[in-house]
């Protein structure tokens, strides 16, 4: 099952002409999730040419216009296709009021519902077949909260020397084991999955986190995900003026993820629009410093996430 993250957009702020606003995409098997939708992120959407439509869920980390002023288009955009299932928003307060007068005010047309959840407390805030979406507090100039993305373990390695051992015939029998159904042998005796599977794995995770002072707890949340994206707004030399403005350096970004433990990569996003290429090239070189699974995302830039093993 193929899972994806296509980042829309990685500024912070305004867009730029090559740099649209902080905006992530999680595609899996054909579901999509979007992550914020600032100003331009459609145009990013389109250029991607995916099925864009079909979102099935949109979460929002907080309502600072950088990362919401492109959700109208979207939902209004959304109306060109008949669906039957509705769109879910979620997002901290004030994400229903934005969206209902928006709706309002702009007279939208549209032809399929819309249930938006306000986030009170942390915890699951979505479930799927197979996976759920759960959201933090974070600390920035108002409510804002982060979001992990974590699908359910897996069931261990199978072991066919195991199987044959214990008289299970090659076959629709193996499929079942694997599956997690006892069957019975040829001698009529029942064997059970755990006798010829391993040990469960874990299923894959992505952590989307934006727009926060740095602090530990952000760490325990994220441990071991498989792709981390997270702010790198600042140099380090901004440290202090990154603090007043409750944001963080891509140094501190790196710190959390190296203290985090597990974490296979961090793409780091949410640039501060002052810096061009070259600065951003500093920022990553403080990063890998302490965190060397650093990159830096990239519009339109595709992550696969990969099972460990
Ligand atoms: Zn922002
Ligand atoms: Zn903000």
């Amino acid at each position: 099952m193929n899972l994806e993250a296509f980042i829309l957009g990685t500024g912070g702020m305004m867009p730029l002409p090559n740099r649209f606003l902080t905006s992530v995409l999680l595609r899996r098997e054909g579901e999509l999730f979007l992550f914020d939708g600032g100003e331009g992120t459609q145009v990013s959407l389109r250029k991607l040419n995916l099925r864009w439509k079909k979102i099935s869920a949109i979460f929002i980390s907080h309502t600072h216009a950088d990362h919401v002023t492109g959700l109208p288009g979207i939902l209004m955009l959304s109306s060109q296709v008949d669906r039957d299932d509705p769109l879910t928003i979620i997002g901290p307060p004030k994400i229903a009021e934005y969206i209902e007068s928006s709706r309002r005010v702009l007279d939208m047309y549209i032809n399929y519902e819309i249930v938006v959840k306000e986030i009170t407390e942390p915890g699951i805030v979505y479930e799927g077949e197979g996976f759920h979406i759960r959201a933090f507090p974070l600390r920035h100039t108002k409510p804002c909260v982060g979001y992990v993305f974590e699908e359910d373990e897996r069931p261990g390695a199978f072991h066919p020397e195991k199987a044959e051992a214990l008289k299970v015939p090659r076959g629709p029998l193996w499929s079942k084991l694997q599956s997690g159904e006892p069957v019975l042998n040829s001698d009529g005796i029942m064997v059970y999955p755990e006798q010829v599977l391993g040990e469960k794995r874990k299923g894959r995770k992505f952590s989307y986190v934006t727009d926060t002072l740095a602090f530990p707890e952000i760490a325990q949340e994220v441990a071991n995900s498989d792709l981390f994206v997270c702010e790198g707004m600042f140099e380090r030399d901004l440290l202090e003026s990154a603090k007043e403005k409750k944001h963080m350096t891509a140094e501190q970004a790196a710190q959390i993820a190296a203290h985090a433990g597990g974490i296979k990569k961090l793409a780091l996003i949410h640039y501060s629009p002052r810096y061009t290429e070259h600065n951003l090239k500093q920022l990553l070189k403080e990063a890998q410093a302490i965190f060397p699974e650093t990159v830096l995302s990239r519009d339109r830039a595709l992550f696969p996430i990969e099972y460990e093993d």
